[in-house]
C-alpha cells in the first residue's frame, strides 16, 4: 500500500509500505478520509515525545472494514466506520472510570501506532476492545465521518464548560474547531455567540458558522464590545480555542462573575504562561480544560453527523489525494480554510 510517513521534522515521505497482517483480535480498515488535526501539524513541525519516526500520523479517520480477526465480534467486512483517537489500556484507573481518553498509557492512533495517512490501517487489539469504532449511517460520507473525532472533542469541551441555552458565549479562534463550537452552540440554543478572530477569511467563516457578532481584535477593543453586548456584565462562557496565553488571560477579563472558561488549546511552552488566579477567586469563576474525548461523546458526535444536526460539509474546505499530503499539511498550516481532509483512495 501507499502511506505517508513522517521521517523527521517537516519531512513527509510518500512511500510504499507493507499492509501489516490482521491479527486474531485486530481489524483492518481501508481508509477513505483522514482529517489533518492541529496536533498533526504540531508533530510535523516540532516532533512529539510520544512518537518515534518514521511514523504515519493521522487520527481523524473514516473508512471501511476489509478484514476482521478470527476472534473479533460485532464488526464485519463492509462496515463503514469512524474512529476515536485514543487507545485505552482498559485496566488503569481512568479506563476503569470510563475516561479512557485520560488513560495513563497515553496511547493514541498515529502516535505509538501508525495512523490514517495510508491506504490501510490495522487497529490493535486494545483499540478493538476499548477504543471507539462507530458504524456510520449510509447517508453519511466518509469525509463527514472523519470529523467525528474533532467534533467529539468539541462536545467534551461543551460538557465541561456547561454552556446552556440562552447563554452569551465568546469563542476565541475560528478555525475548524472554533467554527464547530460556534455551530454547535447555536444549535444548542446559545442566545449570542461572539467570535474573536484576527484573520479576515476566518472571520467570514465564523459568521457563516452562525456567530452573531464577529470581532476583529486588531481593529476593535474586544473587551469593550463584549461589555457592550452584555450590559457590562461579561459573557456567561468563554471558550479559548487558540493557543495563546494572552487570550487565556483576556478570557478572565471578558467572562462575567460566576461564569466559566474553557481552555481548549495547549500552549506547549517551556515556561508555564502567567495566569491571574485572583480573577478566578474574586470573580468566582469555573476554569476548565479538556483534551480529547471519552467514548460516549465520540458516539454522540457520530449521532450529530448522521442526523445532520449541523452542516458538517461546511467545515471541510480542502480535500487532497494521499500523494498530496505534504501540500495538505502546508495548506492546513496556512490557516486560510478550516479542515483539510486527505482521501487515501483517491487516484
Ligand atoms: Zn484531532
Ligand atoms: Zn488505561
Amino acid at each position: 500500500m501507499h502511506a505517508v510517513a513522517l521521517t523527521g521534522k517537516q519531512q513527509l515521505e510518500y512511500r510504499e509500505m507493507i499492509v501489516p497482517p490482521c491479527g486474531a483480535e485486530e481489524i483492518t480498515i481501508k481508509v477513505y478520509a483522514v482529517g489533518i488535526c492541529g496536533s498533526d501539524l504540531r508533530i510535523f513541525k516540532q516532533g512529539d515525545s510520544r512518537i518515534d519516526m518514521p511514523r504515519v500520523t493521522g487520527h481523524e479517520i473514516a473508512g471501511e472494514i476489509v478484514q476482521t480477526g478470527s476472534s473479533v465480534s460485532g464488526f464485519q467486512e463492509g462496515d463503514r466506520v469512524t474512529l476515536g483517537a485514543h487507545i485505552p489500556c482498559g485496566i488503569c484507573h481512568y479506563c476503569q472510570i470510563n475516561m479512557g481518553h485520560q488513560c495513563v498509557k497515553k496511547h493514541s492512533i498515529g502516535y505509538q501506532v501508525d495512523g490514517g495517512f495510508a491506504e490501510y490501517i490495522v487497529l490493535p487489539r486494545e483499540f478493538v476492545r476499548f477504543g471507539s469504532i462507530q458504524k456510520i449511517a449510509g447517508t453519511t460520507s466518509f469525509e463527514q465521518a472523519c470529523l467525528s473525532e474533532p467534533f467529539s472533542c468539541v462536545l467534551s469541551g461543551l460538557r465541561e464548560v456547561g454552556a446552556r441555552a440562552g447563554d452569551t458565549v465568546v469563542v476565541y479562534g475560528a478555525g475548524a474547531i472554533g467554527c464547530m463550537y460556534i455551530a454547535a452552540l447555536k444549535r444548542l440554543g446559545a442566545a449570542r455567540v461572539i467570535a474573536v478572530q484576527r484573520s479576515a477569511p476566518r472571520r467570514q467563516k465564523a459568521a457563516e458558522a452562525g456567530a452573531d457578532i464577529v470581532v476583529d481584535p486588531s481593529s476593535n477593543n474586544t473587551s469593550d464590545i463584549i461589555a457592550g453586548e452584555t450590559g457590562g456584565l461579561g459573557a456567561d462562557c468563554v471558550i479559548v480555542t487558540a493557543p495563546s496565553s494572552g487570550l487565556q488571560n483576556e478570557a478572565l477579563n471578558v467572562v462575567k462573575k460566576t461564569g466559566s472558561i474553557l481552555l481548549f488549546a495547549g500552549i506547549k511552552s517551556d515556561e508555564p504562561p502567567p495566569f491571574d488566579t485572583d480573577k478566578i477567586i474574586y470573580k468566582q469563576l469555573r476554569v476548565t480544560g479538556t483534551h480529547g474525548a471519552p467514548r460516549d461523546l465520540h458516539m454522540e458526535a457520530v449521532k450529530w453527523i448522521d442526523e445532520g444536526l449541523i452542516d458538517f460539509d461546511f467545515f471541510i474546505t480542502h480535500t487532497f489525494a494521499l500523494y498530496e499530503t505534504d501540500m495538505a499539511f502546508h495548506t492546513a498550516d496556512g490557516k486560510e480554510g478550516l479542515k483539510c481532509v486527505v482521501q487515501p483512495q483517491k487516484p
